[in-house]
Formats: structure tokens, C-alpha cells, sequence
């Protein structure tokens, strides 16, 4: 039931990647062994680029060369394959962050109430829409958005689960996840509450902390939804910055905290409460 999933062999080591979250159809198996290939996006890219010489480089992904698919003709980036190095592992997509979502008003697709995201919310909260919204059978994207991180941890916890896959099951639906020990117990499943797994995922994010107070890229960029991709398995646990399609750089002489909550026009957004909650959470999970 995966978006994309692919199998390749190079020198007789197979590996097995997965896609858990995100937008299907923009990653393709690579030409080199340990890496994927993902669409090509300049701003992406950009954040990919300045993160490869920043203090937070060993949290992200090393990217290489640009490639041109002569079948598709699309650019893609070489991306480290962050699976690659482990066996058979258990993958979360924690979306990280009290804002999840930029509005791009030149697009009309963003800014016209549409039907699709209409029958996207009424299938999982039939009583949200209003009198009108029921008549017109169509939500905007700011409003489907809105709904989303209201409904589920992203507004209070600062993050919410994306997507969790176990034992070749990948499960998805965590709209209604909206409290600390929900959270907690989906943690405790995730690692089958194995003290070690959590114990090595606490250090990373506490260690991740650290960087980011020091980082450069930390200081001038607002990001926004942007991913943690945990990846274990019966050895070793790490946790990778992933998605910068959202991530932008502040206007000069901007200056945010991160650890905010969102106003309009405020840039922030709320990376530090996310990671906060998570440090705090996985604690409480290890002492539980
Ligand atoms: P979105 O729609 O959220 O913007 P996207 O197309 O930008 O999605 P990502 O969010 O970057 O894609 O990634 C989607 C999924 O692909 C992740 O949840 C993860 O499972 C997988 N993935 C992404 N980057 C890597 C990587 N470097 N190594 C291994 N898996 C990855
Ligand atoms: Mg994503
Ligand atoms: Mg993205």
C-alpha cells in the first residue's frame, strides 16, 4: 500500500525504499548505490545545499549531482538514501512544526474553495463544515489546512505523525491524535516500547536541540512543514531532517524565535515547541 516502493541491487546488497508520506510520483531509485532521486525543486534544493556545510549537516541528507531523466524529462537532485544502511527498519514521519502550510495566492487552486478537500474533510468529521460550506460542497485549502492542524497535535504539540510503517504495514491515519499520551502510545507501539530504540531517539533529538541553536540555516529560515524521519531497527535508531520544499529564508533583518506560536505576518513557526513536546514525550515514554 506504499506511494512509491522499489527494490534495486547493487553489488549483490538489495535495498528496499519506501516512500511513507508526502506527494506521490517525485522519487525514482537511484543510479548509485545509497541514493534516491527526488524531483527537482530549486528552493528544496537551495536549503539541501546550505544545510550540506552547516552544523545541522549531519541531520540532513547529503545531496549530489542534478540528473535529467531523458524518459520523464524532469530534473531530480541525488539524495541519500536514508534507509539505506538499515535492515528491514520501522519508519515514522513526524511533520514538524505549529504551521504546516503557505497559502500561494497567485495559484488558484489554493485560493478557490474546492470540492475534493470538501469531501476530504466531511469523510473524516462530517459535522465541521458550516451551513454554508455544506451547501457549496467545496472548502478552501487555507481552511482544509486550518482544520488540519487544529484537529490533530500540530496547533498544541507543535508536531503531529505523518505516518508510521511497522512490520511492512504502514498505517496513516492519525487525524484524531491530538494528546500527549495518544502520542505516547503510538510511540510505545512504533518501537514496541524497546528502552533502548527510544533511549537512542531521545539522545538524537536532544542532540539535534543543541545544533540547531548554533545553526546558521536555524537562525535565517522559517520552516514549514518540514519532516523528522525516525528510521530504526533491531540495532540502531536515528532520526533526518527531511522536506525543505516549504522552508524559506527570512527577509532581511528578520529575526524569529521558533519556539512561538504562529500570528499572521509573524514568520514563525514553531519548529522548537515540536521538538520541545517530542523530548519531553519521549522521556516520559522511557520512564513509563
Ligand atoms: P510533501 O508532499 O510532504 O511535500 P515531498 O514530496 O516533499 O512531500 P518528502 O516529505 O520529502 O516528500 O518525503 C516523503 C517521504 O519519502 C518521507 O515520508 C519518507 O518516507 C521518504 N523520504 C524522503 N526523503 C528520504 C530520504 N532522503 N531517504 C529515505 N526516505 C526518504
Ligand atoms: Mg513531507
Ligand atoms: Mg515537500
Amino acid at each position: 500500500n506504499c506511494k512509491v516502493a522499489f527494490k534495486k541491487q547493487f553489488n549483490g546488497k538489495k535495498y528496499n525504499w519506501i516512500q511513507l508520506a508526502g506527494h506521490a510520483g517525485r522519487f525514482k531509485p537511484g543510479e548509485r548505490e545509497g541514493f534516491i532521486l527526488k524531483l527537482m525543486d530549486n528552493l528544496e534544493r537551495n536549503s539541501l545545499q546550505i544545510l550540506q556545510n552547516d552544523i545541522l549537516s549531519d541531520f540532513v541528507p547529503k545531496i549530489d549531482k542534478i540528473l535529467l531523466d531523458r524518459e520523464d524529462e524532469n530534473y531530480y537532485t541525488e539524495m541519500q538514501d536514508l534507509l539505506y544502511s538499515f535492515t528491514n527498519p520501522c519508519i515514522m514521519d513526524i511533520k514538524i512544526g505549529v504551521r504546516t502550510f503557505i497559502i500561494d495566492n497567485s495559484n488558484e487552486k489554493e485560493t478557490k474553495p474546492r470540492n475534493d478537500l470538501y469531501l476530504k474533510l466531511i469523510e473524516v468529521s462530517p459535522d465541521e463544515p458550516t451551513e454554508e460550506e455544506h451547501q457549496l460542497k467545496a472548502i478552501t485549502k487555507r481552511r482544509y489546512m486550518s482544520w488540519r492542524e487544529k484537529s490533530t497535535c500540530s496547533a498544541t504539540l507543535g508536531f503531529r505523525i505523518e505516518a508510521i510503517k511497522k512490520n511492512q504495514v504502514k498505517e496513516k491515519e492519525f487525524y484524531s491524535v491530538k494528546d500527549k499520551s495518544e502520542v505516547m502510545e503510538h510511540f510505545k507501539h512504533y518501537t514496541d516500547d524497546k528502552k533502548y530504540i527510544l533511549k537512542m531517539y531521545l539522545e538524537r533529538l536532544v542532540n539535534l536541540k543543541e545544533n540547531l541553536k548554533k545553526s546558521d540555516f536555524f537562525k535565517s529560515h522559517e520552516m514549514i512543514g518540514s519532516s523528522l524521519l525516525f528510521v530504526h531497527d533491531e540495532k540502531k535508531a536515528n532520526i533526518w531532517m527531511i522536506d525543505f520544499g516549504k522552508t524559506r529564508r527570512l527577509p532581511e533583518g528578520t529575526h524569529i524565535r521558533h519556539d512561538v506560536q504562529w500570528e499572521e505576518g509573524n514568520y514563525e513557526d514553531g519548529y522548537l515547541i515540536g521538538l520541545q513536546s517530542l523530548i519531553d514525550i519521549f522521556q516520559e515514554t522511557i520512564e513509563h
